[in-house]
């Protein structure tokens, strides 16, 4: 068996843990934070991207795509949401519109031909609510939404339950090299192994040079978002894109799975790597764009406000490469596209395994463990009578907004991954996450999470 650690338990890694453990390896996933999926992997933009507009012959158009498609094959088996509500790209002046040509022979260059040419009437009778001056677009039928935080905890915790070993506020601090390995020094103490593979996303650049490589650096290009009420839902049925540029695919307007409406990102690089705050400039920026897509949009409550920063570098691809002489890979930049693309880039990794003789006996019977229902799609908790009977927990609501009950909150305490604040209670749960952003029973759940009765 070989031994195996993958630093950064984000989407990428937590995936790639997932896949090898799953292919028979030793695993130790190390985590600098105190929770899975608590760096870009929690604040995003959660498209489920098909790849049709990635550039043709880099590693981010085939993984995205293939990404996109295990996405789906994977999504009942872990109880993911996957909404395929479709796109609309959105010519809004000339210049614009004369380049949607070149954008439909950009998908079916990436092998994407679904892609279809809009008339504006088209474009406003699909959404009416669209502002005014739309010359045209396109439908991208298979884009859709995706929920980032149950599809980072669901792959750490299928990791966790076939055998992986989890090592949380184990920030990765030094590497020694021993024979045919390394001896790693992390925040709770030593690991030996034979392979690293580097996911450190917005630190993967650090990392790499802690295995004696340069081949990146990453500059954080913050996106800030805003989270606008479920009352607005009404407003918009698909992800209402807009013509992209060279540094970012541009500000959009998506429902959520959860039944919100997002408008964002901004693209900023930025220098500080721990920059999360929203700006008055940026949601300023952000309100303006939203008033001429949706205006009204505007109209709306905001529920909450967050920013999410891409792990760019200054490569326009993922960083990603396999060093067989140094049993090492390097899994960085995944700047974009990662919760799309994440299982393909797990899948890529234990393929190239194999490929150099590294291979084990795969588990025969691999444990799954299905994520808590949290999209509006689904029955949850509070609305099934037979859960509610044979448990009444399922009938107490913790969180009115999001009528999280306080079964689920108590679920979310002994997960096998399980949540270690307020923060991570939310990730699991969306308690706190509604319009009162934890106003009402903010309390309660932080006395649940540190063992006070609530
Ligand atoms: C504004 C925005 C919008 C986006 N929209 C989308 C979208 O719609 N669809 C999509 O598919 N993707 C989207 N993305 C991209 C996606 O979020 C990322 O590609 C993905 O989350 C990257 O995952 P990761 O695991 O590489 O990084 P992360 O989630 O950042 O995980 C890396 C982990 O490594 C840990 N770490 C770092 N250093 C160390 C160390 N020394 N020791 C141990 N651990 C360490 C960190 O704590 C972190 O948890 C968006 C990103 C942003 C910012």
């Amino acid at each position: 068996m070989t031994r195996i650690a993958v630093i950064g338990a984000g989407a990428v890694g937590s995936a790639i843990a997932s896949a090898l453990v799953r292919a028979g390896h030793a695993v130790t996933l190390i985590e600098a934070r105190s929770d899975v999926g608590a760096g870009t992997s929690k604040a995003n933009t959660a498209i489920w991207h098909t790849g049709f507009d990635a550039k043709p012959g880099t590693l981010e158009a085939r993984l995205v795509a293939r990404g996109y498609q295990l996405l789906a094959e994977r999504a009942d088996e872990m109880n993911w949401v996957l909404e395929r509500t479709g796109a609309i790209l959105v010519a809004w002046n000339e210049e614009q519109f004369a380049r949607l040509g070149s954008i439909i022979a950009n998908a079916t260059a990436v092998g994407y031909t679904a892609v279809e040419h809009l008339r504006a009437d088209e474009v406003y009778a699909a959404e009416p609510h669209l502002g005014p001056g739309a010359l045209g677009g396109l439908l991208v039928p298979d884009e859709g939404l995706l929920d980032p935080w149950s599809i980072v905890i669901g792959l750490a915790t299928d990791a966790v339950v076939n055998g992986a070993t989890l090592l949380r506020s184990a920030p990765l601090t030094a590497v020694e090299s021993i024979p045919d390995g390394y001896l790693l020094t992390t925040g709770a103490g030593h690991v030996e192994v034979d392979w690293v593979v580097n996911a450190a996303g917005l630190d993967s650049d650090h990392v790499d040079r802690m295995f004696g490589e340069d081949g990146f650096t990453i500059t954080p290009r913050r996106g800030e978002l805003i989270v606008f009420d479920k009352l607005a839902r009404r407003l918009v049925d698909h992800v209402i894109l807009p013509v992209p540029t060279a540094t970012t695919k541009g500000v959009l307007v998506s429902p959520t799975v959860y039944g919100n409406v997002l408008l964002g990102p901004t693209a900023d690089d930025i220098h500080d790597r721990a920059a999360t705050g929203t700006t008055q400039t940026g949601l300023d920026g952000l309100l303006e764009k939203g008033r001429a897509i949706l205006p009204e949009l505007l109209d709306e409550e905001v529920t909450a406000t967050y920013a999410g920063l891409r792990a760019a570098s200054e490569h326009s691809d993922y960083c990603y490469e396999l060093f067989p002489a140094k049993h090492y890979v390097r899994v960085g930049g995944i700047r974009s596209t990662g919760i799309s693309s994440c299982l393909a880039i797990a899948e890529d990794v234990v393929s190239q395994f194999e490929e150099l003789g590294i291979r084990s006996q795969p588990l025969t019977n691999p444990v799954s463990v299905p994520m808590p229902t949290l999209a509006e799609d689904r029955l949850r908790p509070y609305a099934d009578a037979d859960l509610i009977a044979e448990d009444p927990a399922y009938g107490d609501i913790a969180c009115l907004c999001e009528k999280v009950t306080l079964g689920e909150v108590r679920d979310s305490l002994r997960s096998p991954v399980p949540a270690v604040d307020i923060d991570g209670v939310r990730r699991r749960t969306r308690a706190v996450a509604g319009r009162c952003q934890g106003f009402h029973c903010g309390a309660r759940i932080s006395a649940l999470v540190e063992g006070r009765d609530g």
